[in-house]
């Protein structure tokens, strides 16, 4: 994605930065499924399935269960054990797992983060923030005021005030696109955070496990 460098790249922009995050994968996919919460037979750790499935394995001891839905209550049957070995080899594999999906995770938004941000003037690049949209505001009222001054004193002189309306007009567009563009990214960032959170959550319940 090209890197904007002004208001108005900003602004044609906004745009393909809407396009862009649509598919961009910590986004939820909104699709909702029954989840049931079931205890692991072996070693009586708390699941969470789909309600539909019957065969699972336990992602903290490696038993292979069965589901059993039963009028009264939802259980699990242990189909085969898992050696203690091989335990917690199933763990050390998951806890790599997970740390490689928070680096993923990581790396991802960075290269995100970077695609929408822009370069200031010291060189450093800075995501969307809640300054840009009230610089350009503050900027607009500015050149509006200046025009008026000039419009007061070359009266009968229209140029002055039709360029105020387009000045004031353009800015106004320019800020509520940037201050737009400023909240998806905050929406964005508080989704990754999220997500990130729930990851780290599931690393610590494992290491507390291991210990
Ligand atoms: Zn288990």
């Amino acid at each position: 994605m090209a890197r904007p460098t002004d208001s108005e790249s900003l602004l044609s922009d906004a745009g393909s930065f809407v396009a862009a995050t649509a598919s961009d994968p910590w986004l939820d996919t909104g699709v909702s499924v029954k989840i049931t919460k079931v205890a692991c037979q072996s070693c009586g750790a708390n699941l969470e399935i789909e309600e539909s499935v019957r065969f699972l394995t336990c992602r903290y001891c490696g038993s292979r269960l069965e589901v059993c839905h039963q009028p009264s209550a939802v259980y699990t049957k242990l189909l085969e054990r898992v050696e203690r070995t091989q335990r917690s080899t199933e763990r050390e594999l998951r806890l790599i797992r997970l740390e490689r999906k928070l680096q993923r995770l990581d790396a991802r938004w960075k290269s995100f983060e970077k695609s929408v941000s822009t370069r200031s003037k010291d060189g450093t690049l800075a995501p969307p923030g809640p300054g840009d949209a009230i610089m350009i505001r503050v900027l607009t009222v500015f050149i509006v005021l200046m025009l008026a001054v000039w419009a007061l004193t070359d009266l009968p002189n229209l140029t002055p005030i039709i360029l105020g309306m387009v000045a004031g007009f353009t800015g106004w567009m320019i800020a509520s696109h940037a201050s737009r563009r400023y909240r998806e990214f905050e929406s964005l960032r508080m989704r990754y955070a999220r997500q990130r959170a729930a990851v780290r959550v599931e690393i610590d319940q494992l290491e507390r496990e291991m210990d």
